[in-house]
């Protein structure tokens, strides 16, 4: 066995041994960071309990960045310029003042090139006057005359709700309702029930945008008992932005609706999708199926 042979068996073992040992992402982690400091929730509850649940999965290296506070003088505003090309992906838990103009354009950016982005529950109420922005989560917490809504009928067809007509954002008392699966073949729905019964959350209706390139991947049937469309109305959905991606959930009122089972999955699986375009973390073993 001649010197260069006996190297490139040594390589090409340790390369072996290598895959055998670890799974295939336990090479790198996932920078994500989450962006909070303004929102109608208690973002000061929320914040931690995702970034807990994200570094259990040991796929995530999680910061946050803190906007500063609403009645922060403008000066305070100088300051916060986060780092977006440090991170996989963006999961934004804010909903308050618009960003200065300088952190959208980075932002923006960011996304075009390939970033990921997440956003959560109320989060979709933010910024309606940043068009990039509404096209990032293709529809959100805004009243009809903003734009198109989607929802979908009982035979499960796309509805598409025209600008000025039928219901905007809104949603009846919570209640405990069901997640129903609309695309078992997307990597983040993979290996998850068809349909799960949800924690005691708000179901969110009438949600607007420009609604365009979004991929619905789970919808809520919106009982009219409960002030609701009638319609099975979006939970989860993706949109292609540029080069990256984003995944939108509307569930996660507060802690236990986050680290609900089924939210919880889609949080750490879409905030992986978001970052590499697969999905790998298992299904949380607390999920029962219907
Ligand atoms: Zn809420």
């Amino acid at each position: 066995m001649t010197r260069t042979y006996r190297w490139i068996l040594l390589t090409a073992l340790l390369a072996v041994a290598a895959v055998a040992v670890c799974p295939a992402w336990a090479a790198e982690k996932i920078n994500l960071l989450i962006i909070d400091g303004q929102n109608g929730h208690d973002w000061k509850a929320t914040t931690p309990a995702i970034k807990q649940m994200l570094l259990k999965t040991g796929r995530f290296n999680v910061d946050v960045a803190t906007s500063p506070d609403k009645k922060a003088a403008k000066e305070a505003w100088g300051t916060f310029r986060p780092d977006f090309s440090k991170y996989g992906v963006v999961l934004t838990n804010y909903c308050g003042q618009p960003w200065p103009d300088e952190v959208k354009k980075t932002f923006e950016k960011y996304m075009t090139d390939g970033g990921g982005l997440v956003a959560y529950h109320f989060a979709v109420a933010a910024f309606r006057e940043w068009d990039a922005y509404n096209r990032m989560i293709g529809m959100g917490w805004k009243d009809n005359k903003f734009g198109e809504g989607i929802c979908l009928d009982d035979d499960g067809k796309i509805v598409r709700r025209p600008k000025g007509e039928g219901p905007g954002k809104g949603h009846g008392p919570s209640h405990v309702f069901d997640i129903q699966v609309r695309d078992a073949d997307h990597p983040i729905m993979k290996g998850l029930p068809a349909k799960w019964t949800h924690a005691n959350d708000e179901l969110y209706h009438g949600q607007r945008g420009p609604a365009k390139d979004m991929h619905i991947l789970a919808t809520a049937y919106s009982a009219k008992e409960y002030k609701g469309t009638g319609m099975h109305e979006p939970m989860a959905w993706t949109v292609p932005f540029g080069k990256g991606r984003v995944f939108v959930t509307l569930l996660g009122h507060h802690v236990e609706q986050t680290t609900h089972p089924g939210s919880a999955t889609l949080i750490w699986r879409g905030a992986e999708w978001a970052a590499t375009g697969k999905a790998t973390l298992p299904v949380s073993p607390d999920l029962k199926g219907k």
